[in-house]
């Protein structure tokens, strides 16, 4: 059998090393061919050496220098270039690990050359929408050429097997609910970038497991749901479980609940993905059922956790508005982690943005450009909202996605 041809983004991230796991475990059916990451050079060169990586992309151009020091027959490309043009290289499959909005470039030049994508970048279907899934259906269609490799995605594409697509009721995502689950608003004013960063069951990147805390992680997954998998969001659900054992459910119109389960560990969603759509005869982990065991379900607490309706006001209008979404909050992320703002002034920062976004009069996006546009306003305006006095002021019109968004 020919070895499945991989380029991996992200490489250094939390993702890009399980994948090499997952590499290393099955010799002989990946072989890496690309290796991207941003500026962890020492990380990027041992991984080339170790895999043969014939060629590297560092975002960073002063850490491509330090790679082509250290690695001398590897061919070393620079800058977010540099990265997009690996990502186009010829492949079997692009596996695209890259935290934030700067992955979808590499998303695009991936299907353009008609390559598969492995999609861990969910910013890729948040901020890039349309241009992402336009692309996925010239590339050969959204199933075979967008493969999920977020864990309730992938069990959403897993549960979405037992039966036809007209067969389908409801989607249902679980959340673990993060490590404030049960909290109320007043509880979570002091909370600190320790006690965030604190997740349960997940051991993440330190801006998924903050997304997790305020759960705009599940807001984004309920967006890149609609996106994956064309569902109207009125038959879009989520539900706290807080073992992370049931990683989502599909409901069909008979009421028969389809869920796919496994121990809370991304090696096993990153190899189905990898290998997709057949399954490989090698378990990471599975289910024990010789030990004691409570699956437990709860409502979520849209209430205290904005974050959920906020993403839902953005997704239901789409064009530009999930970008501005995603933007606002990386920005009010990054100044919670340095320390500026407090934990539910995330969600505070998010509001005002998309509340000062006239997203009719953007309209629906045309091409990498006017997305770029309108997260960059979004950063700006973002960052702008964050001065002290504006954040504590809160307030003014809620939106509440339930009773204001029109169904997509
Ligand atoms: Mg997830």
């Amino acid at each position: 059998m020919n070895r499945r041809r991989v380029v991996l983004l992200g490489a250094s991230g939390s993702i890009g090393t399980q994948a090499l796991e997952v590499v290393r475990a099955h010799p002989d059916r990946f072989e890496v061919i690309g290796l991207a990451a941003g500026s962890d050079h020492a990380t990027v060169t041992a991984q080339a050496r170790e895999f043969g990586v014939p060629t590297v992309a560092m975002a960073d151009p002063a850490a491509a220098a330090a790679v082509r020091d250290a690695a001398p027959g590897v061919d070393v490309l620079d800058g977010p270039g540099g990265v997009e043009e690996l990502a186009g290289m010829d492949a079997d499959l692009v596996l695209n690990g890259i935290t934030g909005a700067v992955g979808l470039a590499p998303t695009l030049a991936a299907l353009r050359q008609g390559t598969p994508v492995a999609l861990a970048n969910k910013e890729s279907l948040i901020v890039g929408g349309d241009l992402v899934v336009v692309a996925a259906e010239a590339a050969g269609g959204r199933e075979s050429h967008l493969i999920p490799v977020d864990s309730e995605h992938s069990a959403l594409a897993q549960c979405l097997r037992g039966g036809r697509r007209d067969e389908v009721g409801r989607l249902v995502l679980t959340a673990s609910g993060g490590p404030f689950r049960g909290r109320s608003a007043v509880e979570l004013g002091a909370v600190t970038v320790e006690d965030a960063l604190a997740h349960p069951t997940w051991a993440m990147g330190p801006v998924v497991t903050c997304n997790s805390a305020t759960l705009m992680n599940k807001g984004l997954e309920l967006i890149e749901a609609h996106e994956l998998f064309d569902v109207p969001w009125d038959r879009l659900d989520v539900v706290v479980h807080p073992q992370s054992v049931v990683h989502s459910m599909v409901e069909f119109v008979d009421g028969s609940t389809i869920a796919q389960l496994s121990p809370p560990d991304m090696r096993l969603p990153i190899q189905l993905a990898m290998s997709w759509p057949d399954r490989l005869p090698h378990a990471f982990v599975a289910c024990d059922w010789t030990q004691v065991a409570q699956l437990t379900f709860e409502p979520v607490d849209r209430t205290t956790f904005r974050a959920l309706d906020l993403a839902e006001f953005a997704g239901r209008r789409r064009g530009t508005w999930p970008a501005v979404l995603n933007a606002a909050n990386e920005v009010a992320v990054e100044q919670f982690f340095a320390g500026r703002i407090g934990f539910l002034d995330i969600a505070e920062v998010v509001e005002r943005t998309l509340m000062a976004w006239d997203g009719e009069a953007a309209g629906n996006p045309r091409d990498l450009a006017d997305v770029l546009a309108a997260d960059a306003w979004a950063r700006r305006h973002a960052a702008a909202a964050l001065t002290a006095s504006n954040v504590s002021a809160g307030g003014g019109d809620r939106p509440n996605a339930r009773t204001t968004g029109e169904s997509a």
